[in-house]
């Protein structure tokens, strides 16, 4: 990124654009369109939604933390009537309750799903959502912002129209882009009812891929450092491996859980629902998380995130993704300092 500026046109600039798509297009497991949209992952959650959703459809929608709260936020926005398939925060949902709420709605536009719940820590089982889905002549979009690169992910051999990840999560690139990846049955859906706006609407990101594909494929400027970070992350992760990366986030995530239970924090997610990419950990009896996170920024210069919803003060979270936030010494004075501030070292 600190290199020089290229301009965001012509041939040797598509090049680098494509192979960025190309090698999304990997990690996604798909053959569907992948864009890269200069915004963050909710744009692309709304460009998503957009080509999904019109005034009146129904649209199932899981929530079991705040961003299936931020799906039925986001697929409202389109005027849809949300059937919302709830599970307690910090749990996973059960795939059952999505055959549920079809059965019950067999009209539903779309299907709305949150893959990683980065709110609460929750994996949650989007194969098997997918199976109960499949077959139904249902659309489904997954928001797969903190899993792409860091869980397992296969877009078309799960039945995924729509997935949708970011650039910062555990890809491990600066923040600044979104990628969609749009099955075939998604476009089809869109050739009927055509999504509303520009900047948000696939079927003028996909006319301008096609006209102007030697030299501009997308409607307005690319953020070209940005997209070189991407690129650069995007092949790293090729190049050693989709599963290497993905053990190494399971490995980061074995390592937080052993030493902070060892440390005698409760985490509140089970083993069989715990991501990979980010932990929920409960304070002790008498602490609480915001004393916790400003202890850790002040004393050594560690920023974490405070829980949310009901977690919110009682709980904190350690995102460890992307390359570096995976590594053992990355998250080794983290741990350090939170066993020294659990011993009851910290000042009151
Ligand atoms: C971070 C995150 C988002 C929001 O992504 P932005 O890139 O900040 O727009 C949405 N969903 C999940 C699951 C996330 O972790």
């Amino acid at each position: 990124m600190g290199r020089p500026l290229i301009a965001h046109y012509g041939a040797e600039w598509v090049e680098l654009y494509n192979e960025t798509t190309a090698g999304l297009q990997r990690l996604f497991a798909t053959t569907g369109t992948v864009f890269v949209f200069v915004g963050s992952g909710t744009t692309c959650l709304d460009a998503g939604a957009n080509a999904l959703l019109k005034p009146g459809d129904t649209a199932i929608v899981g929530v079991n933390g705040f961003f299936g709260e931020r799906l039925v936020a986001i697929a409202e926005s389109y005027g849809a009537r949300v059937v919302p398939v709830d599970a307690e925060w910090g749990t996973a949902f059960e795939p059952g309750a999505f055959a549920a709420a079809l059965d019950a709605k067999p009209d539903a536009a779309a299907v709305l799903v949150v893959h990683n719940e980065t709110s609460t820590g929750v994996l949650n089982p989007v194969e098997e959502i997918a199976a109960t889905v499949r077959g139904r002549d249902v659309p489904l979009m997954v928001d797969a912002i903190t899993s792409l690169g860091g869980e397992r992910f296969v877009m078309d051999g799960w039945g995924i129209d729509i997935a949708v990840t970011a650039s910062q999560k555990c890809l491990g690139a600066p923040p600044g882009l979104g990628a969609i990846a749009v099955s075939d049955r998604a476009w089809s859906l869109m050739e009927k009812r055509p999504p509303v706006g520009f900047m948000a609407n696939l079927l003028v990101w996909r006319d301008y891929k096609e006209k102007w594909s030697d030299w501009h494929p997308f409607p307005a400027t690319m953020a070209v450092g940005n997209v070189r970070a991407l690129r650069r992350c995007v092949l790293r992760i090729l190049e050693q491996g989709i599963d290497v990366r993905i053990e190494q986030h399971a490995g980061a995530a074995r390592f937080v859980r052993e030493r902070l239970r060892a440390t005698g924090f409760d985490l509140p997610v089970g083993d069989a629902e715990a991501s990979h990419a980010v932990t929920l950990v409960r304070c002790p009896p008498g602490q609480d998380s915001p004393d916790l996170i400003g202890w850790l920024k002040d004393k050594h210069g560690i920023q974490i995130a405070n829980a949310l919803g009901k977690f919110k003060d009682r709980c904190f979270r350690i995102g460890h993704m992307g390359e570096v936030g995976t590594k053992k010494e990355t998250l080794e004075p983290l741990l350090a300092a939170i066993e020294q501030y659990g011993a009851g070292r910290a000042p009151a």
